[in-house]
C-alpha cells in the first residue's frame, strides 16, 4: 500500500468527522483522504457505525459501559 508523503491518513479523525467535530477544514481534509484511500475508506464506515450506535445511547448507558470497560492507565 502506498503511502503518499504530505497526505497523511485520517483514520485517527473519520469518529469526530462523523460526529460532526471537525472544522469545515478538516471535515474537508477527511473527504478528499477518503476519495484515494481504500485503507481509511474501510475505517470510515466502521467509524461511521461506531458513532451511530454511540448516538442512540443514552448518558447512563455511556456511563455503564464506561464502567464495565475502563480504558487501560497510562
Ligand atoms: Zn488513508
Amino acid at each position: 500500500m502506498a503511502e503518499e508523503a504530505g497526505e497523511p491518513h485520517v483514520a485517527g479523525l473519520l469518529a469526530l468527522y462523523y460526529a460532526d467535530a471537525l472544522d469545515a477544514s478538516e471535515g474537508a481534509r477527511v473527504e478528499r483522504h477518503l476519495a484515494v484511500c481504500d485503507a481509511c475508506r474501510g475505517a470510515a464506515s466502521e467509524a461511521a457505525e461506531t458513532v451511530a450506535a454511540l448516538e442512540l445511547l443514552t448518558p447512563e448507558d455511556k456511563l455503564a459501559l464506561s464502567r464495565e470497560d475502563p480504558p487501560p492507565p497510562h
